[in-house]
C-alpha cells in the first residue's frame, strides 16, 4: 500500500508503509518524516499502486516455490522409487551352477587361452547389462540431485519469507504500541495543559 505525504513545496510523494518513522527527501530538498504506521493507516491508500502490485509479486513468488517444492519433492520420490527398483533388477552375475557337463568343460578349455580369449556370450551379456544398470543408476542419481536441489532451494526460500514475515509483523507489533504510548502521553499533557 502507498500512502500520499504531502510536502511543504506542494509536491505529493509516494510513501509506503515499511517507510514509517523514516525520513525522506522530497526532490525541492526538503526531508520529510514519514508518520508511523497507524498514522498511514487511517489514510486512505493510493489506489492501484506500485507497493500493491509489490505484495502481489511476493504472493506469486511464494505460490511458485511452493510449486518448485512441490515438484522437486515428486523428482527426489521418483528417484527414490528407482534406486530401489535399480538394486532389485542389478544384474546378477553369471553362474556355471545348471551347466551341462561338457559347457563346463569347454569353458575351462577356454579359459586356457588367458585374458585374450573371445568373451563369451553370457560374459558380453553380462557387461552389457552392468553398463547399461550403470548408466541408469548414474542418471537416476542426477535425477535424485535436481530433485533434492529444487526441493531444498524451495524449501529455503519460503523459509526466509516466513522469517521476514514474521519479523515485519513484530516490528508492525513494536510500532503500534510505541503509537499507543505516544497518544497516551499527549492525551496526558492536553489534559495537563487544560487543568492550567
Ligand atoms: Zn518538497
Amino acid at each position: 500500500m502507498a500512502y500520499r505525504l504531502h510536502c511543504e513545496c506542494g509536491r505529493e510523494l509516494s510513501v509506503d508503509l515499511h517507510q514509517a518513522g523514516s525520513e525522506i527527501r522530497c526532490p525541492c530538498g526538503r526531508t520529510l518524516v514519514v508518520p508511523s504506521r497507524l498514522t498511514l493507516q487511517s489514510q486512505d491508500p493510493v489506489p492501484g499502486d506500485a507497493a500493491e502490485d509489490d505484495a502481489g509479486d511476493l504472493n506469486a513468488a511464494v505460490v511458485w516455490a511452493r510449486r518448485f517444492r512441490a515438484l522437486g519433492a515428486a523428482i527426489l520420490l521418483i528417484a527414490l522409487a528407482g534406486a530401489v527398483l535399480l538394486f532389485f533388477t542389478r544384474p546378477e552375475k553369471p553362474t556355471i551352477l545348471g551347466w551341462s557337463p561338457a559347457n563346463t568343460v569347454r569353458f575351462f578349455r577356454a579359459l586356457e587361452a588367458g585374458i585374450d580369449a573371445p568373451l563369451f556370450n553370457f560374459e558380453a551379456d553380462y557387461l552389457k547389462q552392468v553398463r547399461f544398470h550403470t548408466a541408469m543408476q548414474r542418471a537416476n542419481l542426477l535425477l535424485g540431485v535436481i530433485g533434492f536441489l529444487l526441493a531444498g532451494a524451495a524449501s529455503l526460500a519460503l523459509w526466509f519469507e516466513k522469517r521476514s514475515a514474521l519479523r515485519q509483523d513484530e516490528t508492525e507489533e513494536q510500532d503500534e504500541t510505541e503509537e499507543r504510548d505516544e497518544t497516551g502521553k499527549q492525551a496526558t499533557l492536553m489534559s495537563a495543559n487544560r487543568r492550567e
